[in-house]
């Protein structure tokens, strides 16, 4: 959500006033600094390796065997449908009819997209918890709708570093209470939650579903993360709690439950109204997408729990070996209980600013990180607070932990 003068052309700026303030990313301008210093790339979540082996086999046989090298089904491939289904079973006991609830997107990202250009008429209010993922923003504004943020909050203070393992970015559930009008379309949820790596409790979900429901409000709830919950119970649906089943949107994906971000595989599961408005504005946003590697990622879906239960543990150990070494180095650490972030807080430091401290930091350390507050409206309240992705090889994080104990 960094934004640069916008071109134009005979006085007239070229993007839209909707779109003005989404000049570039600053995930452009970190990863080109990263190549420019040569600096480890910590800032944007990918992994540096890829996801099963039999997942991309799979992709070459449909490949090979002529499967979704046409444009697929509208809805998404029906192996794939059926897999989804079958995974929402599986886990959280939810059930979904695979021709009407379910629907394959071009990533969370189109789905996201979608959700929101399909349920919001100009003017209307969406919730959205922040800091959030950079493409909320930018997709409420795309459908004219007015975002209400509410700020997740660190508990406790930052002291003088280590790793302060309980401390964690909370919702203060009256502030989210206080932001429902009677404009409020609808809620934008994601747990686990990126940037800040905390996942809503059981307790903090049951009340939002009672707002919800004493409001009558659709929400929208990415989920990408779902695979990436470290603690006990693990991840918990918003659909699975009273009365949110026929009012939410949820959102997930292949990309990062399989290390597969570039196949861009998506999905929504919903009621029949939802999952058919929905369908309405993806249909004209790409139409269909990723045909063959629709085929692997049902595959996927279906592998046993052993490469999930396998799939954490190795993130667990990555996130454990980032945030002792951040803490090490003098950083303020929250320790995420899940996504593969981890948030820092720079003032142990003896910083305040996280852009600047960003934009030093691949000269200083040799390390790439993205600051926090591009993903909030109030800047100030995400000022000192940066974000170090774990999403990569054991060695490449050492070596980062190693470069960053200079600081
Ligand atoms: C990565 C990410 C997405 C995008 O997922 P794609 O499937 O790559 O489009 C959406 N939401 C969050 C919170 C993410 O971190």
């Amino acid at each position: 959500m960094t934004s640069t003068p916008g071109a134009s052309r005979d006085g007239r700026p070229l993007l839209n006033s909707r779109l003005a303030e989404f000049g570039t990313t600053i995930f452009a301008e970190m990863s080109a600094l990263a190549v420019a210093t040569g600096a480890i790339n910590l800032g944007q979540g990918f992994p540096d390796t890829d996801g099963p082996e039999e997942v991309r086999e799979a992709a070459v046989r449909a490949l090979r065997d002529g499967r979704g090298n046409q444009y697929p089904p509208g809805p998404g491939v029906p192996e794939l449908r059926a897999a989804i289904a079958a995974h929402q079973e599986r886990r959280y006991g939810l059930t979904f009819d695979p021709d009407l609830e379910v629907l394959v997107t071009a990533g969370a990202t189109e789905a996201i997209a979608a959700s929101l250009l399909a349920l919001v008429e100009p003017g209307d209010e969406v919730i959205a918890l922040e800091p959030y993922y950079d493409s909320y923003a930018a997709s409420i504004a795309l459908a004219g709708g007015t975002r209400v943020p509410v700020t997740l909050r660190p508990d406790g203070d930052p002291g003088t570093g280590g790793a302060a393992a309980g401390r964690r970015f909370t919702l203060d559930l009256d502030e989210l209470r206080d932001a429902v009008t009677p404009r409020t379309r609808l809620l934008l949820l994601n747990t686990p939650h990126n940037p800040t790596g905390t996942v809503l409790s059981r307790a903090e979900l049951a009340e939002i579903a009672r707002l919800a429901v004493e409001h009558d409000l659709l929400v929208v709830t990415d989920e990408v993360y779902e695979h990436l919950v470290f603690d006990a119970p693990g991840h918990l649906p918003l659909a699975t709690f009273p009365g949110m089943r026929e009012r939410t949107v949820t959102i997930s994906s292949a990309g990062k439950t399989f290390s597969f971000t570039g196949w861009k595989v998506g999905w929504v599961t919903a009621p029949p109204d939802l999952i058919a408005a929905v369908r309405s504005a993806k249909q004209f946003l790409t139409y269909v997408s990723s045909g063959p590697f629709q085929y692997a990622v049902a595959e996927a879906l279906a592998l046993p729990d052993a490469y999930f239960t396998a799939f954490l543990d190795d993130m667990r150990a990555k996130r454990d070996l980032l945030a002792s070494g951040l803490a090490a180095a003098g950083f303020a650490v929250h320790r995420p209980a899940g996504t593969y972030f981890v948030t820092t807080d720079i003032r142990p430091l003896g910083q305040e600013d996280g852009i600047a401290f960003c934009r030093a930091l691949p000269e200083r350390a040799g390390v790439v990180a993205i600051p926090n507050a591009v993903f909030y409206d109030h800047r100030d309240a995400g000022a000192p607070f940066v974000r170090f992705a774990f999403c990569k090889r054991t060695s490449v994080l050492e070596e980062a932990v190693a470069r960053l104990k200079s600081l």
